[in-house]
């Protein structure tokens, strides 16, 4: 299927000289939906995911329907001041600015094997912060998944070690 003809290209969004990839519109149609869903459910599968953590906000879009194919938890990771009980907090660099996330101290039991899912691999900040959220609270990250990577910002350097998989890649 050709699903890079689904994301919709934004120039200069949310800044000047950023191409933003919006995943709308591949979340619109449904063959294109079912398709990514699909892929990101194989890799997590493969990778033995007991629980998936979805970054907000997009990553709960994507993580969500993945967690229900297999069965499995999902575990969301938030934007600071989101999360109601006890949490753990990483302060990350992002493409676009620097923020912190959370997720709650009591969402992992320790040695439980997690896939992260997001919408999109950029330099990999995002991601990282999640990876070591869930491994700051006992979880094992068996893998990371995507809809997109942007391979040009270097995001699998970021997630060295990590078994990273894209369903789409812009070079
Ligand atoms: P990174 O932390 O630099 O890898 O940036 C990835 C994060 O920023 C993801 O959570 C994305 O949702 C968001 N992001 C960065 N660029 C884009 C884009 O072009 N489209 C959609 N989301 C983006």
């Amino acid at each position: 299927m050709d699903l890079k003809s689904k994301i919709r290209v934004v120039p200069d969004f949310p800044k000047p000289g950023i191409s933003f990839k919006d995943i709308t519109t591949l979340l619109k149609d449904r063959e294109a939906y079912v398709y990514t869903i699909d892929s990101l459910v194989a890799f997590c599968k493969d990778k033995g995911a007991e629980l998936i953590v979805g970054p907000e906000a997009r990553g709960f879009v994507l993580g969500a329907p993945v967690a229900y194919a297999l069965k499995v938890g999902f575990v969301p990771v938030r934007k600071p001041g989101k999360l109601p009980a006890e949490t753990v907090r990483y302060e990350y660099g992002l493409e676009y600015g620097s923020d912190v996330l959370e997720i709650h101290k009591d969402a992992i039991q320790p040695g439980q094997k997690v896939v992260v899912v997001d919408d999109l691999l950029a330099t990999g900040g995002t991601a990282l912060a999640a990876v070591k959220l869930v491994e700051k609270i006992g979880g094992i990250v068996t893998g990371v998944a995507f809809v997109i990577e942007l391979s040009y910002l270097n995001g699998r350097k970021t997630l060295e070690g990590y078994d990273v998989y894209s369903v789409i890649t812009y070079d």
